[in-house]
């Protein structure tokens, strides 16, 4: 009987079919919040525990099946060389994440959160001014899943997109009304800039002073991403000092947050990396984490395996597509 570790606090939680379905096909299953060693499992389902070379080589996982599409938390490249598939939840959370940029926009456009808590905590009947979004431009860094629906909703706002990706082709972007431009562009034209690129050297603190200084002082920066992307104090200090407007943030460099000068600013909205946290993504991404596994010991290559130089050795190994 095959052992899987399930280290990830929202699988099976709203739903049994998850589990049935891992049970009914013989795996037994161990559920833990951390990974103090990985010795003895065979598969792990993991969301943002750290996955490191050390736990693999001293295990005898097979497979790894990320619990969301981040993979910045699992030593990739420790996994390909051990030859074992790292699997992601792709387009699962996309909606979710993308609703959630939304509501930011909405949100900060009209300072809602000071606003009821003028109201609801201190009895003001403030008069705030607020901006419309029609017509204002977001800037999405990152065409990707999310970033694309994040840009088919805004379109629908009535707002102007542009978009920073460079590994996006012009002809994979004809179906969107948006447009291409580069990352300076993007940062001093936008009203509001949201970030969807993963988090990898290339990308890590992406966005610091020089960067913010690019921005228009109305401006406001989202980051539903990772919070490694962001110089977290030099955008405390442009939220102090108004270089920009404002900044809404479900992603940070170190989760939980705890210290941070990002509570200083009155004019951030942060909320605990609930991007994913709505029962449709939770149920969709839990069903494929439980599927890649069955695919894989049913001796089939598992759909979304992002290190994909393992698929040859799986082929070699007489796994089937
Ligand atoms: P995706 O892989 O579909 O898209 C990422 C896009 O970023 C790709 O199009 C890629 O070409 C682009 N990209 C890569 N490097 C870039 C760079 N240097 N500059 C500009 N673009 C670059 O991923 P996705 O599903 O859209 O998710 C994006 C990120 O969102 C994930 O990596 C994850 O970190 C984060 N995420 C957060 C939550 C949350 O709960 N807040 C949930 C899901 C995903």
């Amino acid at each position: 009987m095959h052992k899987v570790l399930i280290v990830t606090r929202t699988f099976g939680k709203y739903s049994n079919e998850p589990i049935e379905l891992l049970k009914n096909k013989g795996f037994e299953i161990f559920k833990g919040d951390n990974i103090d060693s990985l010795e003895g499992f065979d598969a792990l389902i993991v969301g943002t525990n750290k996955v490191t070379r050390n736990m693999l080589e001293n295990s005898s996982i097979k497979i790894i099946a990320k619990h969301g599409v981040g993979v910045d938390n699992i030593d990739l490249k420790a996994a390909t060389q051990l030859g074992i598939p790292v699997t992601i939840t792709l387009g699962a959370n996309s909606s979710s994440v993308a609703e959630l940029t939304i509501a930011y926009i909405f949100t900060l456009s009209r300072n809602l959160i000071n606003v009821h808590k003028e109201l609801f905590e201190n009895r003001v009947w403030g008069s705030h001014i607020g901006i419309e979004i029609a017509g204002k431009i977001l800037g999405i860094i990152g065409f990707g899943s999310i970033g694309r629906e994040v840009a088919k909703r805004a379109v629908c706002l009535g707002m102007k997109v542009l978009i920073y990706d460079p590994y996006v082709h012009k002809e994979q972007i004809e179906k969107f009304d948006v447009k291409m431009v580069d990352l300076e562009t993007v940062l001093k034209e936008s009203d509001f800039v949201s970030l969807h690129v993963p988090l990898v050297d290339e990308t890590r603190k992406m966005i610091g002073e020089k960067e913010l200084n690019l921005m228009k002082p109305s401006a406001f920066l989202i980051n539903t991403s990772r919070g490694g992307l962001v110089d977290e104090l030099a955008l405390a200090n442009a939220l102090k000092s108004k270089k920009i407007a404002g900044a809404a943030l479900d992603v940070f460099e170190n989760e939980p947050l705890k210290d941070s000068p990002l509570f200083e600013c009155e004019n951030v909205i942060m909320t605990p990396h609930i991007g994913a946290h709505t029962f449709e993504a939770i149920y969709k991404m839990n069903m494929m984490a439980a599927k890649s596994i069955i695919e894989f010991f049913e001796g089939q290559i598992p759909e979304n395996v992002v290190n994909k130089e393992v698929i040859e050795i799986l082929k070699k190994n007489g796994f089937k597509k």
